[in-house]
């Protein structure tokens, strides 16, 4: 496949560090609230490259952690603790906050069809793994102690921009930021890697280290999980936009001044879900989250549609009225494919293969989702069997992840089942009828009402009266 790299800034072949095996890394959720849908929207389409590559046949090992300690309300190393914020906002301990948002953020990815990770390692498991990391780092003249904490120090890179995005001028984020500068820090990028010198007296996750009592910087658990897992060469990073800078950024120095040779090849971003009054945080004062979409009627699904519309590398504008859209368009494609029939003719494998072949021609071009969705149309305008499409539906939900088969089914079996209580409102709707022609308007009123009241609505026409349930 061809996917875009924001370390080289070019589409570049995909060929990973050993044939046929891919690893991928995705920074996980901190861990303190809710996720929000924006954050998700990266989860997503990862979520879509991890499948793909393994509909292409590689071998993947997907990574994530989970950030439950050390990153601060700043990217900059400064504010507080957002798992101690969290906790303090709950009267939790940061453990309680930790595993309950957790949970949540997988169960939102569940409904989202993102597939759980094979290997999920909170942060506050890898202690040791940092302080060896650390302890190299100081050895080798890339790290130094100041004011009680250890510091990564970039000036000792050759490189240190990698994501280009950013130039000297915009890389005082602390001083940008109006939060208070470290003034132990040599340059100002650099970054702490152990945390001694808490400003926050009741930080509650502390532990012992040769630089003293402490907690690890946010970076420096991306490096080290990633590196366990995944070993010395790692095949995709990914993440949000918003994470390059600082935090990729200093992943990668981190970790390849540890191990002494490049680290990671592709990195892979995926930009920010904006509502319309700017970038995405609230929509009009709501926190947009999961919940809040199934509170509105709103299957996850259709989110993923959604997401699934645009490309990873643009900006997704969201709002309600964007996403009603996408609600009809992901209805109307299950009920084209409910339609399908079950006929059991046989698949016409070389149709199969052609079709299989354009959109794996799509996706694999810089995933391009929206081909793909594209592609799925193709297939329902074919001139081919049901059973066929049937086939290329199911084949291409493995990567798209709409779950059509199985609405599609749904939809099919609640159209078929018996309604309860028909008999009754067939007896109303027949001694209103009797009503209507002895012109008692009265009774005839009421007993619409009356199945109004049961939720039925009623059409009248030539034909006689048809009812639905609303
Ligand atoms: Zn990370």
């Amino acid at each position: 496949m061809k996917l875009y790299n924001s370390a080289s800034h070019k589409k570049e072949g995909f060929i990973p560090h050993e044939p046929g095996k891919v690893t991928m890394y995705t920074c996980g959720p901190t861990v303190y609230h809710f996720a929000h849908i924006g954050n998700l929207r990266s989860y997503l389409m990862e979520d879509v490259l991890e499948k793909f590559l393994r509909y292409d046949g590689y071998d993947v090992k997907r990574i994530m952690n989970i950030t439950d300690v050390g990153h601060l309300a700043s990217d900059a190393d400064t504010g507080e603790d957002k798992m101690v914020k969290g906790a303090k906002r709950e009267h939790k301990s940061v453990m309680e906050i930790a595993q309950f948002y957790t949970d949540a953020f997988f169960a939102d990815c569940k409904k989202l069809n993102i597939k759980y990770p094979d290997v999920v390692q909170p942060a506050t498991g890898m202690i040791d793994d940092y302080i060896k990391v650390i302890t190299k780092l100081l050895d080798t003249g890339y790290a130094y102690v100041a004011g009680g904490n250890v510091y990564f120090d970039t000036s000792k890179l050759e490189k240190y921009y990698v994501f280009n995005d950013h130039d000297e001028e915009d890389l005082a984020v602390g001083v940008r930021e109006g939060v208070e500068e470290d003034l132990n820090k040599r340059n100002k990028n650099d970054f702490v890697l152990w945390f001694t010198k808490s400003k926050f007296e009741d930080q509650a996750l502390k532990w012992d280290s040769p630089w003293g009592v402490g907690y690890p910087g946010w970076h420096i658990e991306c490096s080290c999980i990633s590196m366990k897992y995944a070993g010395e060469y790692l095949d995709i990073h990914c993440g949000g936009i918003d994470n390059a800078f600082p935090h990729h950024t200093n992943e990668i120095a981190q970790s390849e001044a540890y191990l002494g040779h490049p680290w990671c090849k592709y990195w892979m971003h995926v930009h920010h879900l904006n509502t319309n009054d700017g970038k995405m945080s609230k929509s009009k004062g709501e926190f947009l989250t999961v919940s809040l979409l199934e509170e509105k009627g709103y299957d996850p699904l259709v989110y993923r549609f959604f997401c699934l519309q645009s490309h990873y590398r643009k900006s997704l504008v969201f709002s309600w009225e964007n996403l009603d859209n996408a609600k009809v368009a992901y209805d109307k494609l299950v009920a084209r494919v409910a339609a399908l029939s079950d006929d059991p003719a046989p698949v016409d494998e070389e149709a199969a293969a052609k079709y299989k072949a354009a959109f794996i021609e799509a996706v694999g071009n810089d995933l391009n989702t929206s081909l793909g969705v594209t592609a799925l149309y193709d297939v329902l305008k074919a001139d081919t069997s049901d059973a066929t499409k049937r086939a290329l539906i199911d084949s291409f939900d493995q990567v798209l992840g709409l779950d059509l088969l199985k609405k599609a089914a749904a939809q099919r079996e609640k159209a078929a089942a018996p309604v309860e209580g028909a008999e009754e409102i067939e007896a109303l709707i027949a001694k209103r009828l009797e009503a209507k022609k002895a012109k008692d308007w009265a009774t005839a009123d009421a007993i619409r009402d009356q199945l109004k009241e049961m939720g039925v609505e009623i059409k009248d026409s030539k034909e006689g009266t048809t009812w639905t349930r609303v």
